[in-house]
């Protein structure tokens, strides 16, 4: 029990404790005001330097990157170097340091590797010897680094949908040994097959669904190989996608350039499937409907064997991340990571009489508007406490690889990098009512947009497409895949003046004209870049919270990225 304390006699506190309340009295009324004022300057240092972002600054960004002079800002060429320089400059101008050790920019070791797969298989299976053609029926690379893959009497297994996914009970590899085998996986994932909004995600695509991460899965299981069944309702694209990249693509070195992925990576046509499925004796479309119950569903053995050649050319080269940073005053080992890709298509086939893809609102537009963001932080009296980090990633176009090399080669560890903010594909269409949240319901990071949309009479929605798996298609995914919360968001859906319908029309028409042509280039003339402002203030509240707080953001239960992240910040703990 606790002493109480004797009251005196006539009732009242002994004197010495009046004074003790008094000196608290004394010093509630003389800090009060005091951390009123701080917090008030705080606020208003922030309202200034927020209020610094201006569309003339924007536009001299956007009409620089997005001129011809930068040739279409291709990695490993003088678009390039024009790019890179560019960007450091603006850094430099704006008083922010270079962010890998004082350096502004990251070498990203890449390869580039043209495929000759051979071009015809024959298979021998129990129904005699079955024939399937290069780009007719499949499609074959490898990620290794070697001028020769040679794959043989590769087993072929039919895997189901390639999952493993512990937090909806899915394992399409128990009880398989899978090493050295070649598996056949159905593309998307159960949610999507069924439409049943209770398996995974139902419509909307999980990153199961994607082709990457089945082929990382499989090789996580130690499989030589994996074809995914190509379908193009479920995959989302059509077969011609497939096979108008399939002869080159370029990669991270990495030191063992053999450690990373199955040998062969690939796609077959589902009537390909179909055919090879029965020349072996099974019937595709039961195993695929089978594949659906994950209780009862076993991994089946086809019978046949892969043997395939690849030859590859290789071509060594390298491309630069650039980044400024702007140090915490208090815990400046946290930080918040901004990030934008430079690149695009550089010079390519004439379209329209014109061949230099300019790529403006991919990603000009978005990387001018980062920019604006780093200004005002720069701008900013007193410095967040966080460190903040300000990235323009090369090799996005080319499979995000600018950004996965730097998920692996941070400028601080990936548990200490409290959160990513992807700024990609904004069109210059005026002010939107709405902040639309690609990847919405995957961390408790929605609700700072919902905060920061609001001080701005704007609304969050969900991006309206999820079963197109963007969220899953451009840099702040290299961040999620490592475990760091990361937002790709951007007003889209709800035009202030023109209203949805217009806005609807206008993104249409900009996939079907523009995107990725020489035809994505700066108009002054019809360019509103007030939504842009806009958006690269939001980008600034939402990190400038971020940066000023000790919390870290988590990942929603049912996120795909929450026990990565679980794990890292456990190791963190335990150094
Ligand atoms: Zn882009």
């Amino acid at each position: 029990m606790k002493n109480l304390k004797k009251p005196t006699a006539n009732g009242q506190k002994p004197i010495a404790t009046n004074f003790k309340q008094m000196k608290k009295l004394i010093y509630f009324l003389i800090l009060a005001p005091l951390f009123l004022l701080i917090s008030c300057t705080k606020q208003e240092d922030a309202k200034q330097a927020e209020d610094s972002i201006n569309a003339a600054d924007l536009e001299k960004h956007i009409v620089a990157l997005a001129s011809d002079e930068f040739q279409g800002r291709k990695p490993c060429t003088a678009g390039e170097d024009a790019t890179t320089q560019y960007l450091e400059k603006a850094f430099k101008e704006m008083g922010i340091a270079g962010a890998f050790d004082g350096s502004y920019f990251q070498e990203v070791p890449l390869v580039e590797m043209n495929y000759t797969p051979q071009n015809e298989l024959k298979l021998k299976t129990k129904k005699g010897v079955l024939r399937l053609e290069y780009i007719t029926d499949y499609i074959a690379s490898t990620p290794h680094i070697v001028e020769e893959m040679n794959i043989k009497n590769s087993e072929l297994v039919f895997a189901g949908y390639g999952i493993v996914a512990p937090e909806y009970g899915w394992n399409d590899y128990k009880d398989i040994d899978i090493t050295g085998k070649t598996v056949l996986v159905l593309v998307n994932d159960p949610g999507f097959t069924t439409q049943d909004s209770t398996l995974f995600r139902g419509n909307a695509m999980t990153y199961y669904g994607r082709w990457a991460y089945k082929y990382e899965e499989a090789a996580r299981q130690g499989a030589k190989g994996i074809w995914v069944i190509h379908n193009t309702k479920a995959a989302g694209y059509g077969w011609n996608v497939l096979t108008n990249t399939a002869h080159s693509n370029l990669y991270m070195q990495s030191e063992d350039n053999t450690a990373e992925g199955c040998a062969l990576e690939g796609w077959i046509t589902d009537v390909a499937a179909k055919k090879l499925f029965a020349a072996c004796g099974f019937d595709f479309e039961k195993l695929k409907k089978e594949a659906l119950n994950p209780s009862t569903f076993k991994a089946v053995n086809l019978g046949s064997k892969l043997n395939l050649k690849i030859k590859n050319k290789l071509k060594f080269t390298s491309s630069k991340n650039v980044a400024g940073i702007i140090k915490g005053t208090d815990t400046p080992d946290e930080c918040i990571v901004y990030s934008a890709h430079w690149d695009h298509f550089g010079i390519g086939p004439i379209a329209k009489g014109d061949s230099i893809y300019n790529g403006c609102a991919d990603n000009a537009i978005p990387v001018a508007s980062m920019l604006e963001t780093a200004k005002a932080f720069a701008n900013l009296k007193k410095k967040p406490k966080r460190s903040v980090i300000f990235l323009s990633i090369t090799a996005e176009e080319t499979g995000m690889i600018g950004s996965q090399y730097y998920a692996k080669n941070s400028v601080f560890p990936v548990e200490k990098t409290v959160a990513n903010l992807n700024y990609e594909l904004f069109l210059p269409l005026g002010r939107m009512k709405d902040v639309t949240i690609t990847g919405y319901g995957q961390s408790e990071l929605d609700n700072y947009v919902a905060d920061a949309a609001k001080e701005q009479d704007r609304y969050i929605i969900a991006e309206p497409f999820p079963e197109n798996g963007m969220y899953y298609r451009s840099d702040h995914f290299r961040f999620a895949q490592v475990g760091i919360p990361s937002l790709f968001i951007k007003g889209w859906q709800d035009s202030r003046t023109h209203g949805k319908e217009w806005a609807k029309q206008q993104i249409n028409n900009y996939w079907a004209t523009a995107y990725h042509k020489p035809q994505d280039e700066y108009n002054p003339k019809t360019a509103d870049l007030a939504g842009n402002v806009e958006d690269a203030k939001l980008f600034f509240k939402i990190g400038y919270r971020l940066a000023n707080e000790t919390k870290f953001p988590q990942w929603n239960k049912t996120s795909e990225f929450r026990a990565i992240r679980e794990q890292s910040l456990k190791r963190n703990n335990q150094k």
